[in-house]
Formats: C-alpha cells, sequence, structure tokens
C-alpha cells in the first residue's frame, strides 16, 4: 500500500487521481489533501478519504472548513505554510503535484526535501526551477514520475531503454480548438471558444495554455528536464485526435509511441502504481473505429508562444520563468476578460524583451524574476 499526499485535490487532476485511490481496493491511502477556495468539495473529500489533514488555500476560509471538520478530528491548516505541511506530511510515501502554477514550487521542492516521490503534473514547477529540483531529486534519491499525458508516454516508451541512445522525442499536440486558423483569424476569437478543447477536459489556466499552444511549449522544456535531452532533439508534432499521447526515436532510427484514449486517469494510474500495472476501466481503444491518425507541422507563426518557449529555453537562465510567469500573469487577465487572446502572446514577448536577464538563477531569483515579471507587467498593462 502506498500513502499519497495531494496538493490540489479539487482540481481536474486532483479529483481524477482521488477517483484511481477510490477504485484502488486500499492500494493506496490519503494522508493530506490540498485545495485552493472549494471548501464544500474539500470537506466532502476529507470525509470519504479520511486524510490527517486538509489545507485550504485561502486563509479566510479555514474557520469555515474547521466548523464544517470539527466531527472528524481531522486538522485544517491554509496558506503557503499549510502547503507545505501537506507537500511533505510524514506519512506520505509519494506527493501529487496537482496544483497549478509556480505555487507549486516550494511545496514540492519541500516533499523532495523530505524524500517523497514526486507523481509531477504541475509543469511550471520543472519549466522555471526544473534546473533546481532534477539534481535535487538526485540528491535525494527520490523518483519525480511524470503524469503530463506525454511525458508519461515518453516514459513508457523509455522502459529498458539506455538513456543515450535516446534520438529525440516526439511531442504530439492536439493543436487545440484553432489549429488552422490564421493570425486574423486568432484575432477576434472568444473566451468561450478558447475554453473549448476538442479532446480533453482539463483546468481552465491549461486548456487556455492549450488553445495558444503555449501549453506544448510548457511540456517542451518539462520534457528537456524530465529526460535530459535539449530542446533541439524535441519535436512538436500536431496530432488532432490524440491517440498517440508521445513518440521516441532512438539511435537506429526505431520509434516507439505510446497510444490509448485520451483519458489523464491513465498517466496519474501509471504513475501511480509503476512500474507496474492494473485494470483500469477505461474505453479501450478499437482499431477498428479508428478512421486514421493524422500528423502536421506546428504553425509556429500563428501559435507564436511555443516557438517563444524553445527561444526561452534555448536562451537559459530565468528566460524560461519569464516566459511562464508572463503567460500566467497573462492568462489571469484573459480569463477575467481584461485582455484578448493574441495579447497573451504580447505580454510574453513584451515580459521577455524587459526583465532582468539571470544567468543560473537559485530559488529566491526565480521567485523574485515571477515578482518582476508580474510588476513590469503589471504597470505597462
Ligand atoms: P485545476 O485548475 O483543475 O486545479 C488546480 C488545483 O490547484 C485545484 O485543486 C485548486 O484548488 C488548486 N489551487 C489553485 N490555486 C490555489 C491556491 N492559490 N492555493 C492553493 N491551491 C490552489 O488544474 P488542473 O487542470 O488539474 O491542472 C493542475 C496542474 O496539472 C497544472 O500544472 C497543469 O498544467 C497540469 N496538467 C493538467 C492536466 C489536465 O488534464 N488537467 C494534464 C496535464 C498536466
Ligand atoms: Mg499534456
Amino acid at each position: 500500500m502506498k500513502t499519497l499526499s495531494i496538493l490540489g485535490s479539487t482540481g481536474s487532476i486532483g479529483t481524477q487521481t482521488l477517483d484511481i485511490v477510490r477504485k484502488s481496493a486500499g492500494e493506496f491511502k490519503v494522508c493530506a489533501i490540498s485545495g485552493g477556495s472549494n471548501v464544500r468539495l474539500l470537506e466532502e473529500q476529507a470525509r470519504e478519504f479520511k486524510p490527517e489533514i486538509v489545507c485550504v488555500g485561502k486563509e479566510e476560509l479555514k474557520n469555515d472548513l474547521e466548523t464544517s471538520l470539527k466531527d472528524t478530528g481531522i486538522k485544517v491548516v491554509s496558506g503557503k505554510e499549510g502547503l507545505t505541511e501537506v507537500a511533505a506530511h510524514k506519512d506520505a510515501d509519494v506527493t501529487v503535484t496537482a496544483i497549478v502554477g509556480m505555487m507549486g514550487i516550494m511545496p514540492t521542492i519541500e516533499a523532495i526535501n523530505a524524500g517523497k516521490d514526486i507523481a509531477l503534473a504541475n509543469k511550471e514547477t520543472l519549466v522555471t526551477a526544473g534546473h533546481i529540483i532534477m539534481p535535487l531529486a538526485k540528491e535525494k534519491g527520490v523518483s519525480i514520475l511524470p503524469v503530463d499525458s506525454e511525458h508519461s508516454a515518453v516514459f513508457q516508451c523509455i522502459q529498458g531503454e539506455k538513456q543515450d541512445q535516446i534520438h529525440k522525442l516526439i511531442i504530439t499536440a492536439s493543436g487545440g480548438p484553432f489549429r488552422g486558423f490564421t493570425k486574423e483569424a486568432l484575432k477576434s476569437v472568444s473566451l468561450e471558444d478558447a475554453l473549448k478543447h476538442p479532446n480533453w477536459f482539463m483546468g481552465k489556466k491549461i486548456t487556455i495554455d492549450s488553445a495558444t499552444m503555449v501549453n506544448k511549449g510548457l511540456e517542451v522544456i518539462e520534457a528537456r528536464w524530465l529526460y535530459d535531452i535539449t530542446v533541439d532533439n524535441i519535436q512538436v508534432v500536431v496530432h488532432p485526435q490524440s491517440i498517440v499521447h508521445s513518440m521516441v526515436e532512438f539511435d537506429d532510427g526505431a520509434i516507439k509511441a505510446q497510444l490509448g484514449v485520451p483519458d489523464m486517469r491513465h498517466p496519474i494510474q501509471y504513475a501511480l502504481y509503476y512500474p507496474d500495472r492494473y485494470d483500469l476501466e477505461l474505453e479501450r481503444l478499437d482499431f477498428y473505429k479508428v478512421s486514421s491518425l493524422d500528423f502536421e507541422e506546428p504553425d509556429m507563426e500563428v501559435f507564436e508562444g511555443l516557438k517563444m518557449a524553445y527561444d526561452s529555453s534555448k536562451k537559459g537562465g530565468n528566460m524560461p520563468v519569464i516566459f511562464n510567469a508572463a503567460n500566467e500573469f497573462a492568462v489571469a487577465k484573459f480569463l477575467s476578460g481584461e485582455i484578448r487572446f493574441v495579447e497573451i502572446y504580447e505580454l510574453i514577448k513584451k515580459a521577455m524583451a524587459d526583465v532582468a536577464f539571470i544567468d543560473d538563477p537559485d530559488i529566491e531569483q526565480v521567485l523574485a524574476t515571477e515578482k518582476a515579471v508580474y510588476e513590469m507587467l503589471g504597470t505597462k498593462s
């Protein structure tokens, strides 16, 4: 039996993780959960999974949750400190990082320092602090198990292979709701259109990231850290059906792919049970019904976010932090109706041009860069 601590238990990945726990017939236990502001769902999850502690993101909601859980004896914590307590809970074997954004960095570091394996969904953490997280994980002897479907596919493809014989990674992308759009057409898309992802049902931030293809850029950088490979050897291929979840080409030219219906419970379950596989009650892929699998080159002229991600990783230092923080800032503005879709790219571009470059940022400098991006964009936009 494995004991889990879950950061972001109320979100898309968090609730699907709990679904796997629910169906695991006692294979997993949950010792700690955390969520942002959905107190009712946190209460429900606490009553069902009986963790020792529950963290609510907003301090002002702590009393409410405490009152609701009074009869259970479950400890209620809040804010950043609470998040750390959940991440590094003494009973956890694995910490699932299903929180969204750079807020995941510090709790992930705390969990690694406490020797927890990480089931990593929170890609923003690796994008911005991969140069700190990966060596730390190695030093502490903990595994970083990918939850992102593309990275799980790569992980499954490289089992039994030698790291130094990987020639290139081929990361697939659905292309999002605006695949095939021109630059001009992209100017007038609405928030509602952007929130309609063709194949996956996810949290709002990653859904917008998929529409801009910034998500694929973040994934390229995430893969760069997970598999110790330069972005020049990571190719993005648009594959609208989302059936081939990603591929690996080896030195001899052989390519391995991982396929399946698009359902995040598959990669989540693989990370949790790794290296074992268990029955998962999901629709199975039926090749008689898959009429075709299509592949095309991404249009980085239109979907500039993908190009900027590559550029930021090639530049290195704090440039991926600037790229990511500007995107987080811009997506929040887009979600609140303050800016148009294409302005997301403009804000990222502005931040990458104007925020001070740091060659090899430590964790304080990573967080200071995030702050600098918010200050710069906040005053100029
Ligand atoms: P989501 O928005 O559905 O959930 C985010 C979780 O973080 C929620 O539990 C929310 O309450 C919590 N949270 C948000 N703000 C918080 C705050 N201020 N304090 C404490 N907690 C807070 O997001 P998601 O789609 O589940 O994505 C989570 C992460 O997983 C992201 O990094 C995303 O890129 C990655 N990911 C998601 C999917 C997917 O299918 N949803 C796939 C691959 C990777
Ligand atoms: Mg993905």
